[in-house]
C-alpha cells in the first residue's frame, strides 16, 4: 500500500530521510530523476532536441574560425556562400527544435506537478483525524502552492536548462581542444574548481531556504487563522493585537527570507565572478599566444566565442541551476515531510472485508486519549442489534469520543471496540464505514446538488433511491416544491438551506445508505424547538430495524430511547430507561432537574422559566414563592448568534443570565475554562455587587437565554430587608462562580 503512495521511483529510504536532514544537490538530482522516471520518452526527445540547439550554438562559433581565417588569408576554401547555407540551415532546425523543446518541456512540468498534487491529495485522504486536528491549514495549503511552485521551478524548468548547459559543456569542451588544447586544459581545470567551491557553500543555503519555508507556512497559518477569527476579533476589538502578532510574523520572515535570499546569491555570485576570472585569464593568455603565431586569428576568434558560450553554461548552472534546486530542495524537503506524515488508522495488513453487520456494539474497557490526557477511561458499553440507545452527559464527558472510536476516527489505546463481536481494527475501514450512517451536528453539504449531495454516501445510487432516501427523511415533498428541485444548488457549505433542512438532507444522506448502524451527534441539538422535535420524530420512525446511537447533551432528546447511556470523565456512570434513570435519583436525575422547567416557543427565540425551577437555584432558595413567582415574568428572552458575545471580561455587569438552550463558553484571559449549556447559570454575582465581569461568555452555537436585571431584582426584594440579607448569605459561599 505504501509503496504505490511513494513517489514515483523514489525508493522509501529515500523519503525517510529526517525531516531535518539537509538535501544536497546530488540528493536533488536523485529526485529529479524519480519525479521525471514516468516521462523517460519525453525526457529524451527533449534531451535530442536541446542537443540539436547546441549544436547550431557551436557550428555558429566554428563558422567564425573559417570566415576569420579565410579573410585573413584571403582564400575561400570553404566557400563563404557553403558556410552561410550551412548556418541558415542550421538556424532553422534549431528554431524548430526551440519551439518543440519548449512545448515538450511544458508538457512535462505539467505532469509532474499534478503527479505531486495527487500524491499529495492522495496522502491528505489516508490520513486520520489526529493530522488534521494538529496541522494547521496554511501548512497544508503552503505544500501545494508554494512549496510545489519552487518544487516545479527546480525539478522542471531550471532542471532542463541545467540539462542544456550541461550538453552544451559536453560538445563544446571537445571543440575548444580542437581549436587549441592548452587553453582548453586550462579552461577544463579551472571551471570544475570553481564548481567545487561554489558546491561547498550550498547547504548553508539549502538549510535557510527551508527555515524560511517554515516562516512562510506560518504567516499563511496566521492571514487563515485571523480570516476565519473574524467575528471574535471585532467583537473584541482585537485588531490591534492581530497586526501586531501579525506583524512579529512577517518580521520573523523577513529576517529568514533575507538570509535565505543573501546566501543563495552568494553561491550564485561567487560563481559567476569565477568565470569571469576564468574568462580575463584565457582572453590573456590567448591573445599572447596568437600574438606569437602558436594560434590563428580565426581560433582565437571561435575559442573566445565559444568560451562565452562555455561560461555562459557554468554561469548558468551556478547561478539559476543550483540556486533552484537549493529551493526546490526545501520545498522537497515539506513535501516529502506531509506524504511521510504517518497514517495512524488504515487497514491493518490482515484486515478482512467485513460481512453484512446486525449492527451489536460493544466497548470493553476502552482507554482512550486524543494527546497524553486520557479522555475515556475504561469505558464499557454493551447494544444489541437494534436498540436505540442515547448517549448523555455533561459537556466534554467523552461522548463525541464514543463516536469517533465506532468509526475509527480514532484507534483505542487500551481494551476494544467490537461490532457484531469483531474488533473494528480487523475489517476494513470501507467495509466498517459502509455500514454506517453518520449525522453531525454541522453537515457539510457540497455546493452542488441536493441530489448530488445526498448521493455522496453511495454513488450508485439511482435516482430513485436518492429519492427514496429524502423521503424517509421527509425532506422529499419540500425538495419537489423548490423551483429546480433536486437540482437545486446547496449554496456554499449549505447556506441556501434552513438549518433543520440541512439536518433533512443529511439525514437523507446517512439512509441512502441503508446503515445497520445510524450514529447522531448532537444532530439536533442546535435546531429551534419544533424544528428539533419534528426531526427527532422522523429519527425515532427511520430507527427501527437499526442500532441507533445518539450522543446528545439534550436530555429531552433522550427520552425516547430504549436505553440511555450517561458518560462522566470517559466512564458510564448510569445506564437505563429515563424512568429507570430519574428513579434512580442520580447524574441523570440531577442533569434532568437542571434542563428541565424551562418552556421555550416553537421558534426558539422565547423562554419562560417554572417558578419551582427558579426556586431551585441557590440564591432564588430562600425567597417565599410569592416572590419567585413575581420575578418570573421579570425574566428577558434573548438569542446570541454563534460566535456572539453575551458579555466580556470588565465590563460592568448587572444582569443574571440563565442557558435554556444551546452553549456558551467561559474565557479567562484568551483561555477557555469551562463550557456552559442547557440549565446552566451564569452571573449570579451581579444581581447583588456592583461587579465587573472576570471573565468573558461566548455563544459557541445558537443560544437561548433568559436574564434579570439587578434593578427589577431589588424592587421586588425592597420590601423584604430580611430576606436580601438571607440571599447576600447564600451568595457570599458562591463568591466563586464565574460571571
Ligand atoms: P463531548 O462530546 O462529551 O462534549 P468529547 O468526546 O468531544 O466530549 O471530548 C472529550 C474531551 O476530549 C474534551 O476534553 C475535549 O476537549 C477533548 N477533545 C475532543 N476532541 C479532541 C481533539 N481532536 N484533540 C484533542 N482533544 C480533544
Ligand atoms: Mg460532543
Amino acid at each position: 500500500m505504501m509503496a504505490a503512495l511513494s513517489l514515483p521511483g523514489v525508493e522509501s529510504s529515500a523519503l525517510k530521510n529526517s525531516p531535518s536532514a539537509h538535501l544536497g544537490v546530488l540528493a536533488m538530482l536523485g529526485r529529479a530523476r524519480a519525479y521525471w522516471r514516468p516521462y523517460k520518452g519525453l525526457g529524451a526527445a527533449l534531451v535530442v532536441l536541446l542537443l540539436l540547439q547546441q549544436a547550431f550554438t557551436t557550428g555558429l562559433a566554428v563558422s567564425l574560425k573559417l570566415i576569420v581565417d579565410n579573410v585573413l588569408a584571403g582564400t575561400n576554401d570553404p566557400p563563404l556562400s557553403l558556410i552561410l547555407i550551412g548556418l541558415t540551415v542550421g538556424y532553422v532546425l534549431a528554431a524548430g527544435a526551440s519551439l518543440a523543446g519548449d512545448m515538450l518541456e511544458s508538457k512535462a512540468t505539467a505532469a509532474i506537478t499534478n503527479d505531486v498534487r495527487r500524491h499529495l491529495f492522495q496522502h491528505l485522504q489516508r490520513l486520520g483525524m489526529d493530522f488534521y486536528t494538529r496541522m494547521p491549514l496554511g501548512d497544508i495549503l503552503a505544500r501545494f502552492s508554494s512549496d510545489l511552485g519552487v518544487l516545479r521551478q527546480g525539478l522542471t524548468r531550471r532542471m532542463v536548462e541545467g540539462v542544456l548547459s550541461v550538453l552544451g559543456l559536453l560538445v563544446n569542451l571537445p571543440v575548444l581542444f580542437y581549436l587549441e588544447w592548452r587553453l582548453a586544459l586550462l579552461t577544463s581545470v579551472a571551471v570544475p574548481l570553481m564548481v567545487l567551491v561554489v558546491g561547498r557553500m550550498t547547504p548553508r543555503a539549502a538549510d535557510a531556504t527551508y527555515v524560511m519555508k517554515k516562516a512562510e507556512g506560518d504567516v499563511l497559518n496566521a492571514v487563515q487563522e485571523n480570516v476565519r477569527a473574524q467575528p471574535v476579533i471585532k467583537a473584541f476589538g482585537l485588531h490591534t493585537l492581530a497586526m501586531q502578532r501579525f506583524h512579529e510574523e512577517i518580521d520573523a520572515l523577513a529576517k529568514t527570507s533575507i538570509r535565505s535570499g543573501f546566501l543563495i546569491s552568494l553561491v550564485g555570485t561567487a560563481s559567476a565572478l569565477g568565470v569571469q576570472s576564468v574568462q580575463l585569464l584565457i582572453t590573456g593568455i590567448g591573445a599572447w599566444m596568437a600574438f606569437r603565431g602558436d594560434m590563428t586569428a580565426g581560433s582565437l576568434v571561435a575559442f573566445l566565442s565559444l568560451l562565452t558560450v562555455v561560461s555562459k553554461h557554468t554561469y548558468d548552472i551556478s547561478k539559476r541551476v543550483v540556486p533552484a534546486l537549493i529551493r526546490a530542495s526545501s520545498g522537497v524537503r515539506r513535501i516529502e515531510e506531509l506524504l511521510n506524515a504517518p497514517v495512524r488508522v488504515s487497514d491493518g495488513a490482515d484486515a478482512a472485508r467485513l460481512p453484512p453487520l446486525t449492527g451489536a456494539v460493544r466497548f470493553d474497557d476502552v482507554r482512550f486519549g486524543y494527546e497524553e490526557t486520557p479522555v475515556l477511561n475504561g469505558l464499557d458499553l454493551e447494544i444489541t442489534a437494534g436498540q436505540t440507545v442515547a448517549v448523555v452527559g455533561a459537556s466534554g464527558s467523552g461522548k463525541s469520543t464514543v463516536l469517533n472510536l465506532l468509526l475509527r476516527f480514532y484507534d483505542v489505546d487500551g481494551g476494544a471496540v467490537r461490532i457484531d463481536g469483531t474488533d473494528v481494527r480487523e475489517g476494513t475501514l470501507d467495509s466498517l464505514r459502509g455500514q454506517m450512517g453518520v449525522v453531525f451536528q454541522d453537515n457539510f453539504l457540497f455546493n452542488t446538488s441536493l441530489r448530488e449531495n445526498i448521493r455522496m454516501a453511495r454513488l450508485d445510487a439511482t435516482d430513485d433511491e436518492v429519492e427514496e432516501a429524502a423521503r424517509r427523511a421527509e425532506i422529499d415533498a419540500l425538495i419537489q416544491r423548490l423551483p429546480e428541485g433536486y437540482d437545486t444548488l446547496a449554496g456554499e457549505g449549505g447556506t441556501r438551506l434552513s438549518g433543520g433542512q440541512r439536518q433533512r438532507v443529511a439525514i437523507a444522506r446517512a439512509l441512502l445508505r441503508d446503515p445497520v448502524v445510524l450514529l447522531l451527534d448532537e444532530a439536533t441539538s442546535a435546531l429551534d424547538p419544533a424544528t428539533e422535535s419534528a426531526i427527532n420524530d422522523t429519527l425515532m420512525r427511520v430507527a427501527t430495524g437499526r442500532t441507533v446511537i445518539s450522543v446528545t447533551h439534550r436530555l429531552a432528546s433522550a427520552v425516547g430511547f430504549d436505553r440511555i447511556v450517561v458518560v462522566d470523565e470517559g466512564r458510564v456512570v448510569e445506564q437505563g430507561t429515563h424512568a429507570e434513570l430519574l428513579a434512580q435519583g442520580g447524574e441523570y436525575a440531577r442533569l434532568w432537574a437542571k434542563q428541565d422547567g424551562f418552556q421555550v416557543s416553537a421558534d426558539g427565540r422565547r423562554a419562560r422559566v417554572d417558578a419551582e425551577r427558579l426556586a431551585a437555584i441557590p440564591i432564588f432558595s430562600v425567597l417565599d414563592r410569592p416572590t419567585v413567582d413575581a420575578l418570573v415574568p421579570r425574566f428577558v428572552s434573548e438569542v446570541f448568534a454563534a460566535d456572539d458575545v453575551v458579555f466580556e471580561a470588565g465590563d460592568a455587569g448587572d444582569r443574571f443570565y440563565v442557558v435554556v438552550r444551546g452553549k456558551v463558553e467561559v474565557v479567562v484571559g484568551g483561555e477557555v475554562v469551562a463550557h456552559l449549556e442547557d440549565g446552566d447559570i451564569f452571573g449570579e454575582m451581579a444581581l447583588l455587587d456592583d461587579t465587573t465581569r472576570n471573565a468573558t461568555i461566548r455563544a459557541r452555537t445558537q443560544t437561548l437565554t433568559i436574564s434579570l436585571g439587578r434593578d427589577d431584582f431589588h424592587e421586588l426584594l425592597d420590601s423584604s430587608p430580611q430576606m436580601m440579607s438571607e440571599v447576600e448569605a447564600v451568595a457570599g459561599r458562591r463568591r466563586t462562580s464565574p460571571g
